[in-house]
């Protein structure tokens, strides 16, 4: 989950990084106080949950009352990549020196968090990336939650020389580790992080990414969530108890337990399609679960077929019949379904469906083929 640069800021300065003041407004008299407060000049900056604000003519800076009443409303009539403007954040416009990238994530690849830095900061790092690799400078924490102070002069003479600038960022960084850690973030990042005319260090942006999955130890942060960003079919499925992940394709996948439902995917992309979903329904016998998945997936214009994927462990494989005949009365099948199904009460599921009209498969080899086949034509 992601949260908004005001909302990062907060979690930031508590931990003890330098931040830029400022507050967030909805109002244009809120941001002309806040401004009063701070004093002119100031930087309005849309409170969006997308990169390249700036590019986009979200972040402006403004020098007095009549110039931020103007450009307030600018703001808030803007879209930034389809994202309406509801809240902008009025900080101090600090003498910006030298912008710097500093972030922390995880390479899945190495199995490890890394720290990243740029000296070319204020660009996306995803295009540093692509056009000046070698400005990138990782320091990974093999395994460990804090800096290792052996290796750590390398890296961080690699960004900054002086002296006392080297020993602030390394306390920001030493924060931002914390900061990861303690709220099981997937991405803390500051760019930039900027330099300023007195040689001060200052985060004058904030971006972190949560692991919802950590979510049980972090009441407080549900309720940062900004609901416009959520995935609508994602957001429904979590009300009704299913496990259930938004992707593009055109194969609609109901499928019991994670691990299937992993495997249903792969082989169906091995095979030529393209999933439009994970979907676990959960080991529970519950036909209300079949219909809930069944009406969320075919809201999806693109599907051009489903498959019903079910090992009958403890999931019952008549339950999921009769929650497939259920949804066969309550909504409009508008594409073929292929249902496969083997394990407990295999044989009263097949009677039921058949006596309904449907046929169903005992292999996932053959399901997978007809479902991909049905997308061919
Ligand atoms: P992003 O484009 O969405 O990442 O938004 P940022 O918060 O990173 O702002 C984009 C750019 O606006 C920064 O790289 C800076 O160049 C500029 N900027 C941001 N805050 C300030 C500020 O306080 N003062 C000045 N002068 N420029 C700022
Ligand atoms: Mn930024």
């Amino acid at each position: 989950m992601k949260i908004h640069e005001y909302q990062a800021t907060e979690i930031f300065k508590k931990a003890g990084i330098p931040v830029i003041s400022g507050r967030v407004a909805t109002e244009v008299y809120d941001a002309a106080l806040i401004a009063d407060e701070i004093g002119y000049p100031v930087v309005l900056k849309s409170q969006v949950l997308v990169g390249g604000r700036g590019k986009a003519g979200g972040i402006k800076v403004v020098k007095d009352k009549h110039e931020l009443e103007k450009t307030f409303q600018e703001l808030k009539k803007l879209k930034i990549k389809g994202y309406p403007v509801e809240k902008i954040l009025v900080v101090k416009a600090i003498d910006i020196k030298k912008e710097i990238y500093i972030g922390i994530t995880i390479d899945s690849a190495k199995d490890d968090v890394v720290l990243i830095a740029s000296a070319a900061g204020g660009v996306e790092i995803e295009e540093t990336a692509k056009t000046n690799p070698d400005a990138i400078k990782k320091f990974y924490l093999q395994g460990e939650k804090e800096i290792d102070h052996h290796r750590w002069p390398v890296f961080i003479r690699s960004i900054f020389e002086d002296p006392a600038q080297k020993e602030a960022a390394t306390k920001i960084f030493q924060n931002l580790v914390k900061v990861f850690f303690e709220y099981d973030c997937s991405i803390a990042e500051i760019n930039p992080l900027v330099i300023d005319g007195k040689g001060q260090i200052l985060a004058a942006d904030a971006k972190i990414n949560f692991d919802e999955n950590a979510f049980f130890r972090h009441e407080e942060l549900v309720k940062l969530r900004d609901l416009r960003y959520e995935n609508p079919d994602e957001l429904e499925a979590k009300e009704k108890g299913l496990s259930f992940v938004k992707l593009d394709g055109n194969v609609g996948c109901i499928v019991n337990g994670a691990g299937l439902a992993m495997a249903t995917m792969d082989i169906v992309k091995l095979t030529g399609g393209s999933p439009d979903n994970f979907l676990d329904v959960g080991g529970s016998s519950n036909p209300e679960k079949v219909l809930n998945a069944l009406k969320i997936i075919l809201r999806n214009k693109n599907i051009k077929a489903i498959l019903i994927n079910i090992f009958g462990g403890i999931t019952r494989c008549d339950d999921i019949a009769k929650g497939i005949l259920e949804a066969k009365k309550q909504i409009t099948m508008t594409v073929p379904l292929v249902v496969r199904l083997t394990g407990t009460n295999e044989k009263e599921a097949k009677e039921l469906l058949a006596k309904n009209g449907l046929s169903t498969y005992s292999t996932m080899r053959e399901a997978v083929d007809k479902v991909v086949e049905l997308t061919k034509s």
